[in-house]
């Protein structure tokens, strides 16, 4: 019996000395994280306003002057809170990002109620777990931590934890501090969400950093016509040329291309891959096209990072049945790359709808958002915390295919990363879904890994 015994202690005690915060840190940050998921801040029915002066009453607490905390939003209900904790200025400042909103959630839909912050099996469960408010409340413990260990960094290091990424609505909390607070959240660069840990089966593989993400545009084609009786067809149909032309957007796919941020991504997915798609994923690093036809053709995922997307949404048409439509109209819409202009797409899906009649304006078009630089002082720090607590897991760098508040921030020209430390099996990813959860143990050594992080990139080169 006894060396079994053994054997189950010593590999625990190896990891936890290595990976999980102090205890009294470890209840500090649960304790942010359970009253932040149990505050009702979903995006329609909800309020952040709670959420930031629940984090500046403990940020008070543990001794941070008023005059570095703020609160304010685009509304009331909505605010955002941006604390600074102040470095000796050598360095420009650094940003940590977190949204304190939540996807809407109906206690109808899940097992458990999910307002209540439930430890279950070794998850913590509840809206918002994952997305955003396990990087809010680590952030928020880290920064009191580093205050109450008398950490002296070369750069102030500001927390924004902000309103409405979900459905970017009008009080948007980074859209509006921008807008109206620049200076206090003006830095070199950001941290945020959109990269995470991958588990499969069981074991960490890779932890993501999101340098890029596509931005979203919405196109509205529309097809007018006189209409008439429907007993006296004539060939011009509204409806016919709006479907005609989707049969050829449908047909078209835009070219395949890299950047930086899919370069890296696919060289990381080449080292890690186990399928017989390896030495394809390797050459796509290389630009050889027919590999990356055969990898876009094997996973949406995949394509959506190698091309800019525009697929048909929705559509609407026809006034009677008996009636000879006056309008047929279709919403397209566009996950575009970060080097692909607006101009660019325009021009190409009217050469592909190739029909004057067919009308396309922009009904939604969010920023822009370029690429920031995979910079190397980032990129070994988080290689080298990565390497010492998870050894074997290979830093790998992203483009989003979707969007998070980052995009506000590129747009500005602050380089935004998304980086976490938090990681879940592959597979089950529940943001924005049911029974959302967050691995424990994940949770408190993600809360080890962005101490750590941030640390590192706080100090200049010499005091590292
Ligand atoms: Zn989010």
């Amino acid at each position: 019996m006894f060396p079994r015994v053994l054997l189950s202690i010593v590999p625990l005690a190896c990891w936890g000395a290595s990976t999980m915060p102090p205890e009294a840190d470890q209840h500090l940050a649960h304790d942010i994280y359970k009253e932040m998921v149990e505050i009702k801040s979903g995006y329609t029915t909800g309020a952040t306003t709670p959420v930031a002066q629940a984090v500046a009453k403990r940020l008070r607490a543990a001794g941070f002057p008023e005059s570095d905390i703020f609160i304010g939003g685009a509304i009331p209900t909505k605010a955002n809170l941006v604390v600074r904790f102040h470095g000796s200025g050598k360095l420009k400042p650094i940003l940590l990002l977190a949204h304190t909103d939540v996807v809407e959630a109906k206690r109808e839909d899940w097992s458990m109620d999910p307002f209540v912050f439930t430890e279950k099996d070794g998850y913590f469960y509840g809206r918002g777990t994952s997305d955003d408010k396990a990087q809010a409340a680590v952030w928020t413990a880290n920064l009191i931590r580093y205050r109450r260990e008398g950490f002296k960094p070369d750069r102030d290091i500001i927390v924004a934890l902000t309103a409405d990424e979900e459905g970017s609505g009008p009080a948007n909390g980074v859209a509006w501090l921008i807008k109206n607070h620049r200076a206090l959240v003006d830095a070199e660069f950001c941290l945020n969400e959109g990269g995470r840990g991958q588990m499969v089966n069981g074991q960490r593989v890779s932890n993501e950093i999101q340098a890029a993400e596509k931005w979203y545009l919405d196109l509205r084609l529309e097809v007018r016509n006189k209409g008439g009786h429907s007993s006296l067809p004539v060939p011009d149909n509204a409806i016919y040329r709006l479907a005609n032309a989707l049969v050829r957007l449908s047909q078209f796919g835009f070219p395949l291309k890299t950047n930086e941020a899919s370069r890296a991504y696919f060289t990381g997915m080449a080292k890690i891959d186990t399928t017989p798609f390896r030495a394809d994923l390797a050459k796509v690093a290389a630009n050889d096209l027919p590999a990356m036809r055969r990898i876009a053709a094997a996973s949406p995922a995949w394509n959506s990072m190698l091309r800019t997307t525009c697929v048909a949404t929705m559509l609407e048409g026809g006034h009677a049945p008996n009636a000879l439509p006056q309008l047929a109209a279709a919403n397209v819409n566009c996950r575009v790359l970060p080097d692909d202009s607006l101009q660019y797409v325009m021009d190409t899906l009217r050469k592909v709808i190739a029909d004057g009649q067919v009308a396309v304006s922009i009904t939604n078009q969010e920023e822009n958002s370029p690429s920031s630089p995979l910079r190397p002082d980032l990129v070994s720090a988080i290689t080298r915390v990565t390497d010492s607590m998870w050894p074997g897991v290979i830093v790998l760098p992203t483009l989003g295919t979707g969007a998070t508040d980052g995009r506000y921030l590129r747009a500005v020209g602050i380089a935004t990363y998304g980086v976490q430390g938090f990681f879940n099996e592959r597979d089950d990813n529940r943001a924005h879904g049911r029974d959302e959860r967050m691995m424990v143990r994940s949770f408190y050594e993600g809360q080890t890994f962005l101490y750590e992080l941030v640390k590192a990139l706080a100090v200049t080169a010499q005091s590292r």
